[in-house]
């Protein structure tokens, strides 16, 4: 008989789900699948954390959380339309990790990994362990050029998602924007607090704090 209780998932160490196998093993699919979710994981990263796992219905393909996170072998068909770009990050990029599509504001693409891999992202192609996030260098020519545009007073946090850093270096990285007098705010996008919860601490709502700026945590949640 089917195993329909997420208490499967609590019942062993919980641990993120990073491959075909992982998901399968822990009940989340229909073993024929795995051929399937393979073909896709060799073009999309897979990871689902045990909070959000724990809350799939096991073995329900329909079940709105799963689909979110369990691979679909309908991720590979490509429409003649459909780009690897698809909100044209690449044509408003004029430093590496910067994105500058509205004149008042940028997004900073810190990372390029996440706790949760979800199917319908829009950076998907760009995104996933092995995916190079900004290193030290690139992440100053970014704040250079953000001082050297004083309309700028927005500084959006993105990737991937920021808050997968440590709090020292999400901490790093607000002294160091909220150095550059224009900026007034720095707005992070994150879907940590609802993929790993446990990793929302007090160091980290510490290092999220800048003195004289106004910080907004935009949490992604569906
Ligand atoms: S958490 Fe955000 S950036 Fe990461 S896969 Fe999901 S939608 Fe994409």
């Amino acid at each position: 008989m089917q195993n329909t209780s997420p208490a499967k998932i609590h019942s062993t160490k919980p641990r993120r789900l990073t491959t075909p196998a992982a998901l399968i093993e822990a009940g989340l699919a229909a073993p024929e699948r795995l051929a399937e979710f393979e073909a896709v994981a060799e073009r999309y990263a897979i990871g689902l954390t045990p909070a959000l796992a724990g809350l799939v219905r096991p073995g329900d393909p329909a079940d709105p959380i799963g689909r979110q996170f369990i691979p679909d072998g309908r991720e590979l068909v490509r429409d003649p339309a459909e780009t690897d770009d698809p909100i044209g990050d690449d044509a408003n990029s004029p430093v590496k990790g910067l994105v500058h599509r509205y004149p008042d504001r940028v997004l900073i693409k810190l990372v390029a990994v996440c706790a949760v891999y979800c199917r319908f992202c829009f950076r998907r192609e760009r995104i996933g362990p092995g995916s190079a996030s900004l290193s030290d260098g690139e992440f100053a020519a970014a704040l250079d050029y953000v001082r050297g545009n004083r309309a700028i007073w927005e500084v959006i946090l993105t990737g991937g998602d920021p808050l997968t850093l440590s709090p020292r270096r999400i901490a790093l990285a607000t002294g160091a924007i909220a150095r550059i007098d224009h900026v007034r705010t720095l707005r992070w996008h994150t879907r940590l607090p609802v993929a790993d919860p446990d990793r929302v601490t007090a160091a980290m709502a510490r290092a999220l704090r800048a003195d004289g700026r106004t910080v907004v945590v935009a949490l992604h949640a569906n």
